[in-house]
């Protein structure tokens, strides 16, 4: 980049930072509104402000409680009177004097920006930024007397020198900035122009104009995105499909003969939505989204068997091994007597069974083949995939999903997913899927039981967990999430496990599960669990998705604030998924409000719809749009909780643009090259 050094540069890069776009969308995490200039008589004392003066003296000394720490302090003149400013530095070893001062020289006339304190009558600034006021040649001030940007940092690169060199290249590159959003699009939004836009969020003139600058960037990104994936669907969908399958034959109607319950009218539906895919001219592409419990098991059986009846290969890929085998266990169930082969592939299993489902993978034996993300490993081939089914889709991403596809030549997609999201966060997350919902439990479920307690009400918690297992019922006590570290959550449950056992279950059977454990120590807890042998399970949340143990009556989740909505609602599908009432405690001392609503949302309600819907309003939409969730590319913007209208008003936009017209020599092939440049990865991939 021209005019930054090299060790900048160096700096530059361990931000992301590597080209002028790169800069121009390092966009500041906040500002500093100095732009009201007072005379220093008038400042008052807690309020941002700035003042300009004629610096009278200056002074630095080691302070006297620490010999490296100097203090600097400059006494500045204005015409109502003198302020004090104050500066620490600290310096390599004791009573060495800093290289450089942090105050002005004597003698300057200075802009000096920072919030005062006010003592015995004399005004103070701990801290300030000062800018000289005299250089009116280079400029208007970057650090003072007006709203400043504060970016987020690496060492070596203080706030002063992005400024200056985030400045520098929009006054070097900013005539080189093109508009790419359609003229129409920033009319119908009242969206300022691009280049304004990045003038502004460094540079505002007020903070109304950082704000609006913001939000026209945060559009850009959502509005390409959802392109994007509109595109992607389309390219999807034109590729053709040799895969057109004919209408509902023998297989299938032995398979819906032989159910053991009668669907219910959502499951019909998405049945109906799949066999119209499967039957069209186009591959499928579709999500299925339903509540933990709504059945789409057999959905996913449904396609898999339709598949099969038209001579090609389904497979289903799942989160975790536990899911994997039960997936295995409840498909042998259904296909089975049809006299469908469903085979296993994971990571856990052994050299030889591996083979053996790798051969009949390759051969076509299999018809079916189930597994984990050893079924995307590279030496898994298959004679004829004609449909690739990832469950649980949250934890995978779009491109494992696209391996999968991958190995068939156009195979049908089918993606499902138990957390529910709101429509319009679906479709810039899904956006190049088509939505199913299954948005009914099937008959007879009796909804789970949520009680939200404080900590000190612990001893009764364990009580209630006590008579349960005396009615010869289990329990699940879930620990807390430590973000920062998978191993310390580990560490955490070890500890929580062992307390219990030895302090306050010493008479019951106490197992641990989290991830650290080896697949094959995980299914003999598992198993153990299952069978009787466990009476409370200690875990993280590797029990979160689809495990199924139907004599479990009680979940405890300690320090329950620290979940995601969304989380909690999957936690407590563990429980009561057989004849007995379940029950979910969530202990949390919720400090804040939001936490105090979020586990009323828990206690009010069991809907996965609407509970992610209040996620939605108190965390804001940005948690949906980590890459590690969805797999998507990185925004350049932060999604912040106000920003649910502009991601709503991108959607809108985006549905109003044909993707034909992005195509070179269209009308928006402009814009057309701006989502190749920002997305073209995900573009290119050949499958969904
Ligand atoms: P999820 O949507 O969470 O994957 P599953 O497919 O695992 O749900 O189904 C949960 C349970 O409900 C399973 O035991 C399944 O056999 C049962 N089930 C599914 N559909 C029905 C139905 N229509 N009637 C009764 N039970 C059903
Ligand atoms: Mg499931």
């Amino acid at each position: 980049m021209h005019g930054v050094g090299q060790a900048r540069a160096g700096r530059l890069s361990s931000l992301g930072i590597t080209t002028v776009a790169d800069l121009l969308w390092h966009l500041p995490n906040r500002y500093q509104d100095f732009t009201s200039t007072k005379l220093i008589a008038d400042v008052v004392p807690g309020e941002p402000v700035t003042i300009v003066g004629e610096v009278i003296s200056v002074e630095d000394k080691p302070t006297s409680r620490d010999p490296r720490l100097w203090i600097t302090i400059a006494r500045i003149r204005d015409d109502s009177g003198v302020a004090e400013a104050v500066w620490f530095t600290r310096t390599k070893s004791p009573k060495l004097r800093p290289r450089f001062s942090p105050a002005p020289p004597r003698g300057a006339l200075v802009y000096l920006s920072g919030v005062a304190e006010r003592a015995y009558g004399k005004v103070s600034f701990a801290n300030p930024e000062w800018e000289d006021a005299t250089r009116g040649v280079e400029g208007e001030p970057l650090n003072t007397a007006r709203v400043v940007p504060v970016y987020g940092l690496t060492e070596g690169l203080g706030q002063k020198a992005v400024r200056r060199i985030v400045s520098n290249a929009l006054s070097g590159y900013g005539d080189e900035i093109r508009e790419v959003l359609p003229f129409e699009v920033l009319g119908r939004y009242g969206l300022p122009e691009r280049r304004w836009a990045f003038l502004n969020v460094h540079f505002p003139s007020d903070m109304a104009s950082a704000s609006l600058a913001r939000r026209r960037l945060t559009f850009e990104e959502l509005f390409l995105l959802r392109l994007a994936l509109k595109w992607r669907k389309s390219q999807y969908k034109a590729s053709g499909t040799g895969l057109k399958h004919g209408p509902d034959g023998q297989l299938v109607a032995a398979f819906m003969k032989n159910l053991p319950f009668a669907l219910t009218r959502a499951q019909e539906k998405v049945i109906r939505e799949i066999a119209g895919d499967m039957e069209g001219p186009t591959p499928m592409a579709r999500l299925v989204q339903g509540d933990v419990g709504s059945g789409k098991t057999v959905v996913a059986a449904y396609a898999l068997v339709k598949t099969v009846e038209n001579g090609y290969q389904g497979a289903m890929m799942a989160p975790t091994e536990i899911l994997a085998e039960q997936h295995l266990l409840s498909l042998k169930k259904l296909l089975g007597p049809l006299g469908i082969s469903v085979y296993l592939i994971s990571g856990s299993q052994s050299q030889k069974e591996r083979q053996e489902a790798l051969t009949a993978a390759r051969s076509g034996a299999a018809q079916v083949v189930v597994g984990t993300h050893a079924l995307i490993q590279g030496d898994v081939e298959f004679s004829q995939l004609g449909l690739a089914i990832t469950d649980e889709q949250h934890r995978f991403g779009v491109t494992q999903r696209a391996i999968l596809a991958a190995k068939g030549g156009r195979p049908h997609v089918l993606v499902m997913s138990a957390t529910p999201i709101p429509r319009t966060l679906a479709m810039a997350i899904y956006g190049d899927l088509d939505v199913s919902v299954i948005d009914e439990l099937p008959p007879g479920r009796i909804p789970v039981e949520t009680h939200w307690v404080m900590p000190s009400q612990r001893p009764r918690v364990y009580q209630f967990v006590r008579e349960q297992v005396s009615r010869g019922r289990q329990a699940y006590i879930v620990c807390p999430l430590v973000e920062e570290s998978e191993a310390l959550s580990v560490k955490a449950a070890a500890s929580e496990a062992e307390i219990l056992e030895r302090d306050v279950f010493p008479d019951l059977k106490v197992g641990l599960l989290h991830g650290r454990m080896s697949s094959s120590e995980k299914d003999a807890v598992m198993t153990d669990f299952r069978d009787g042998r466990i009476d409370i399970l200690i875990s993280t949340t590797v029990i979160e998705v689809g495990v199924d143990v139907p004599n479990a009556s009680v979940m405890v989740i300690e320090d329950a604030e620290r979940f995601g909505l969304a989380q909690l609602h999957q936690l407590r599908g563990r429980v009561g998924r057989g004849r007995h009432r379940g029950y979910c405690i969530l202990v949390s001392q919720a400090a804040s409000e939001v936490a105090r609503q979020r586990m009323q949302v828990m206690q009010r309600t069991s809907d996965g719809f609407e509970i992610a819907e209040q996620d939605l309003r108190l965390r804001g939409p940005g948690e949906f749009f980590g890459t590690r969730q969805h797999g998507l590319p990185d925004l350049n913007v932060d999604i912040l909780p106000g920003d649910l209208r502009v991601l709503a008003e991108a959607i809108e936009a985006a549905e109003g643009v044909d993707i034909e017209e992005l195509g070179p020599g269209r009308r928006l092939e402009q814009l057309g090259h701006e989502i190749s440049r920002r997305f073209g990865g995900m573009i290119s991939w050949t499958g969904v």
